[in-house]
């Protein structure tokens, strides 16, 4: 597994948008940057079922260990290691996790 600094990089690649900080994510194994939606098999479902939006319903449902509600991403990289980048909240605190 990559370490922080190098799966989550700064980048002005979108343009000079006003009022945003933007970052690219680079693949968690083999730290590749080209990183697709969904899974490689397309009979797993395409790229319109690799996000999920998961309502909060005050359990302890998501990958990163937190309660309430999250949303949660499936990708993989140009070699094919899948993961998921899941935003969750908990007391207070928005946390981005990377699950491999
Ligand atoms: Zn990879």
């Amino acid at each position: 597994m990559q370490d922080h600094q190098t799966v989550l990089q700064p980048t002005t690649d979108l343009g000079d948008l006003p009022d945003t900080l933007a970052w690219r994510l680079q693949c968690p194994v083999c730290a590749a940057p080209e990183i697709e939606q969904g899974r490689p098999d397309e009979s797993a479902g395409g790229d319109h079922t690799a996000v999920t939006v998961h309502p909060d319903r005050d359990a302890y449902s998501s990958p990163l260990g937190t309660r309430g509600g999250h949303v949660e991403i499936r990708l993989w990289c140009a070699a094919g290691h899948d993961f998921q980048l899941v935003i969750a909240n908990h007391k207070g605190a928005e946390y981005v996790g990377i699950i491999h």
